[in-house]
């Protein structure tokens, strides 16, 4: 497939296996993303704060239990997923990869569902698109 045709599909594809629950610093929450899964726990926002995150500084991150993974990863599925984060929504197509795309290639090196053989140009074409549909 000429490098130039390629689709996001073509360099993603979600193999279900979790790693991206665990570890790695946690998720971080913005504001909607809180109101959203205390919307969806049925529990206020402050509660949901005190209960499922911790502190960054001064911005929230999902925390994590003691295997590591975060804290709504039970049975290997998110259970929130109609309303996880952004940040996990958007996973790879992230910022960060179009500042520096080596980021795209040590995200690859524990998401087995990321291809890393493509070049960096066109990886960073694809995420920038993905990001500018995304609004
Ligand atoms: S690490 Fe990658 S392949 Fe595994 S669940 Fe996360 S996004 Fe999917
Ligand atoms: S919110 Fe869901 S997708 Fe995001 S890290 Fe937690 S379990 Fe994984």
């Amino acid at each position: 497939m000429p490098f130039r045709s390629i689709m996001p599909s073509d360099l993603f594809k979600c193999k279900q296996c979790g790693e991206c629950c665990r570890g790695y610093g946690g998720a971080y929450v913005l504001s909607e993303d809180i109101t959203a899964i205390s919307e969806y726990l049925k529990v206020d926002e402050n509660t949901f704060v005190e209960r499922y995150c911790r502190m960054s500084g001064n911005r929230p991150l999902l925390a994590q239990v003691e295997n590591g993974f975060c804290v709504f990863f039970k049975e290997d599925l998110c259970t929130i997923h109609p309303v996880k984060p952004k940040m996990c929504k958007a996973w790879p197509f992230i910022e960060a990869v179009l500042k520096d795309a080596a980021n795209w290639h040590i995200m690859a090196g524990f998401c087995s569902g990321m291809r890393s053989n493509v070049p960096d140009n066109i990886i960073q074409k694809v995420v920038s698109k993905v990001i500018s549909d995304r609004g």
